[in-house]
């Protein structure tokens, strides 16, 4: 019988990884917090329905890399490709966009049919900001202050850059639309076959073609900036003012559309250059029209999405500090196994009086020996021992583990204030 395994671009994470990971979501909950940004979870799976009309039917994920399945009902569903239709599709049926604003955020597993490589899988995980009911540019900068400030937490605001463009209103968008149609339908066969494609369907989508052909003969193109409305304009320079005044540096660059039909004015991603062509670990902008095409009242929204495993990666250095930040305070072990019991009640009592520290209670029997191996193995600071004479005196033994100190005997009675000031 062949083994088990898992499916393909769908990844385990293994304890010695999940440590880093932790830390990435710990930082990231903290600083959404002083933000005042509040958690919202929804379903993995929707109907296929919310994503055809949200991300639109003429896009990469749309056309090739949803999940889509029949229930047994014969309904369509599709496991979630991103977060931003279905925060909406919650928001707009329990009411949170009613004469209200809310900033929201999310974070889980999203499924994409693409073909797996580093930085690529079939199920990745994102970190999702969303706030509604904010139509001016001071959220948008909130935004990217609130990401550029969780870089800086991780460490890796040098080896981000900021893309900064304005798509415009729809109007001005569909100008602009016409007149790239117009300069690009001559010259389609010298296009790369992509950017063929979708040259009918979605043109706007062949200025962030990666072929370098189809780079240089969009050098001569109409440039978006050229067609925008006043008031998109108006407010792209606000955004870029404020993002001065906060010290964050960008780059506009005019041919960043965004793989998804839902976005309008601001758009931006966050990039390095460390993870090869997969570069994008952050991506956002403003989506003033998606409410409403989802059947709720015109609603302003911005927010951007995070790829968990881009940035982890980014972060691999961290492997080793943030698995020694899980490691125990203490390995209690007894020399005899009779003297179990009596170690379990008192490791249990100091959990009573100490939750946030972290105790390993030795399982297993064994001699002395071999557990104080697995202490050390452990990670353990120090190894709280249960002997014969310490049972006799009601005290403990504490071995101290990673620094050369002497063995201690204390009262057991003592034990909680030692590993307060110890730990
Ligand atoms: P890309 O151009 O890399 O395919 P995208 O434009 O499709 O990205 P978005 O839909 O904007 O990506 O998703 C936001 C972020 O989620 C991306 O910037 C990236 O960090 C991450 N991401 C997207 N797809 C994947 C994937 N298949 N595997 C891992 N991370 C992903
Ligand atoms: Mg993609």
């Amino acid at each position: 019988m062949s083994k088990l395994s898992a499916i393909r671009g769908m990844n385990d994470l293994l304890p010695e990884q999940t440590a880093l990971w932790q830390k990435v979501e710990t930082t990231a909950r903290q600083i959404l917090q002083s933000y005042g940004y509040r958690e919202i979870r929804f379903p993995i799976v929707e109907y296929t329905e919310l994503f055809k009309r949200s991300i639109g039917d003429v896009t990469d994920i749309v056309e090739k890399e949803m999940y889509t399945f029949e229930d047994r009902n014969g309904e369509s569903l599709t496991l979630r490709p991103e977060g931003t239709a279905c925060c909406v599709r919650a928001g707009e049926q329990h009411g949170l966009f009613y004469n209200q604003t809310q900033r929201l955020w999310y974070t889980g597993p999203m499924f994409r049919y693409e073909k797996p490589q580093k930085g690529r899988y079939r199920q990745f995980h994102q970190l999702g900001v969303e706030s509604f009911g904010f139509a001016t540019v001071d959220m948008d900068a909130e935004m990217i202050a609130l990401s550029a400030r969780l870089w800086k937490a991780l460490g890796i605001d040098h080896q981000v850059e900021l893309q900064l463009n304005t798509l415009g209103d729809k109007t001005s968008r569909l100008r602009y639309v016409e007149a790239l149609n117009e300069f690009l339908q001559p010259i389609k066969d010298q296009l790369d076959y992509d950017s063929q494609q979708r040259l009918d369907k979605n043109p706007l989508r062949i200025l962030d073609s990666k072929d370098a052909n189809t780079q240089a003969l969009l050098k001569a193109a109409p440039r978006l900036h050229d067609y925008l409305d006043e008031e998109s304009t108006r407010d792209f320079s606000e955004l870029c003012a404020r993002l001065d005044a906060l010290g964050i540096s960008y780059t506009i660059n005019q041919n960043l559309v965004r793989g998804l039909d839902y976005y309008n004015k601001t758009v931006f991603e966050w990039v390095t250059e460390q993870l090869g062509a997969q570069g994008t670990i952050c991506a956002g902008g403003r989506y003033d029209g998606l409410v409403e095409q989802l059947g709720g009242r015109s609603t302003p929204a911005v927010g951007f999405a995070l790829g968990l495993e881009r940035l982890v990666l980014m972060l691999e250095h961290w492997t080793e500090m943030a698995q020694q930040s899980q490691a125990p305070l203490a390995y209690a072990m007894a020399q005899k196994p009779e003297f179990s019991p009596e170690l379990a009640a008192i490791i249990e009592r100091l959990r009573d009086a100490l939750p946030e520290k972290n105790l390993l209670m030795h399982c297993g029997g064994g001699s002395i020996k071999s557990q104080m191996k697995k202490a050390d193995k452990s990670g353990a600071a120090m190894a709280i021992i249960l002997g014969e004479q310490e049972v006799q005196d009601n005290t403990v033994a504490i071995k101290f583990l990673r620094e050369q100190r002497d063995q201690v005997v204390l009262a057991q009675a003592e034990l909680i204030k030692f590993l307060q000031e110890n730990g």
